[in-house]
């Protein structure tokens, strides 16, 4: 087990150069090269990245691996080259792609990302490898390695949700950066990144999945003791985006420099497309805003808060507290229901 895994590292080292010189050094791979700098990446980051880029081949890296003497089956195990059901021979899992190599937390090769030069077409716009002994989605995180002196140094980190974001976070001066590897976070990156620093600011997309993750991920952030904070992005734009279109000072100063307070963040979004004039969306407002001052945990917060609430709708602090009592005891109702109804699950005899 520990050598199959050792022999699959090697292979993905060695596909990673090979994938690397095709892209900057062949004839081949010439327009993957000029897609990337079109995009705004200089040499210095494809060095750094080490981007590489997959041949429009069927069989060429199955082909370079079984010349280094890796074994098919293996190689297969590893996710980079598939077998055919129906006569068993073995083709390449990426093709025509660009490569973007995923690290582990000691920086060696585990995993790849490959992504089409022209998106609308059939294939999806990324692939990535699937999980083998060596790659656990769940626990990788994106440039990990890199960022990992920086975060402890600037005692701070920014999460994104792709890679591009983050190489582009490097562009703005931000080498404290990490994405997840296109899912939710979960619980062992949340562990991963707090046992390096305290505080994360979330930068996703700015569209509703990415406001929606930012809400789940902020969540799980919070329950391990970190203390978040939130950049969000112009409606329809993409932290890649962003510093292509505004440049990457821009993105620092505007964008990571003015990051919200989580209940800032959320504040702001239950304002989203309500009209605060009308008497019954202000009352809706603000009972939402009291249900999330009913979730912290800490006193001196929901303080500050109601009084937020209370001097911007010139609501007594008071009428504001008997409320936010009220929204407390029904949520402290529901836990205790909802604990009852757990007790209560009727178990089965131990002899049925
Ligand atoms: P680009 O700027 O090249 O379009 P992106 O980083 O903006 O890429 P998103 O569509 O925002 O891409 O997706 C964010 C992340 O989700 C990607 O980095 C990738 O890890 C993952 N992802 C996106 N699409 C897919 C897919 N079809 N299959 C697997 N993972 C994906
Ligand atoms: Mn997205
Ligand atoms: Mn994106
Ligand atoms: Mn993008």
């Amino acid at each position: 087990k520990q050598q199959d895994s050792t022999m699959m590292i090697e292979a993905h080292e060695l596909l990673k150069k090979f994938y690397h010189h095709l892209l900057v050094n062949t004839k081949e791979g010439e327009h993957a090269l000029d897609y990337l700098l079109n995009r705004g990446f200089s040499m210095e980051e494809i060095e750094k990245f080490e981007i590489g880029f997959a041949l429009d081949s069927w069989d060429f890296a199955s082909k370079f691996l079984v010349q280094r003497g890796f074994k098919q089956e293996m190689m297969e195990k590893a996710g980079l080259i598939i077998k055919k059901e129906s006569d068993g021979s073995y083709f390449d899992r990426f093709r025509n792609r660009i490569m973007f190599p995923i690290w582990d937390h000691q920086g060696k090769t585990i995993a790849f990302s490959g992504r089409v030069l022209e998106t609308n077409t059939r294939e999806p716009k990324y692939l990535n490898s699937p999980e083998t002994i060596i790659f656990n989605k769940s626990k990788t995180l994106y440039n990990f390695h890199n960022a990992r002196p920086f975060m402890r140094k600037n005692e701070q980190v920014v999460l994104f949700e792709g890679f591009m974001d983050v190489i582009s976070a490097n562009r703005a001066d931000i080498p404290y950066s990490i994405a997840t590897m296109g899912t939710s976070l979960t619980e062992e990156q949340a562990k991963m990144i707090r046992r390096n620093v305290e505080s994360v600011t979330i930068c996703y997309d700015g569209d509703s999945a990415g406001i929606e993750a930012t809400v789940r991920a902020a969540a799980i952030l919070k329950d391990i003791g970190c203390y978040v904070k939130v950049a969000s992005m112009p409606e329809g734009l993409d932290p890649d985006d962003y510093v292509k279109k505004y440049g990457p000072e821009h993105f620092k100063g505007d964008v990571i420099g003015a990051s919200l307070t989580l209940m800032a963040f959320k504040m702001r979004y239950f304002r989203k497309g309500k009209n605060l004039q009308d008497e019954g969306e202000k009352i809706k407002y603000i009972q939402l805003v009291l249900n999330e001052i009913g979730k912290l945990d800490n006193a001196v917060e929901k303080d500050h808060y109601l009084r937020t609430l209370s001097n911007e709708f010139s609501i007594s602090l008071d009428a504001l507290k008997e409320q936010h009592e009220q929204i407390n005891k029904s949520l402290q109702n529901k836990k205790d229901n909802d604990d009852r109804n757990r007790n209560n699950i009727p178990r089965k005899p131990l002899l049925a």
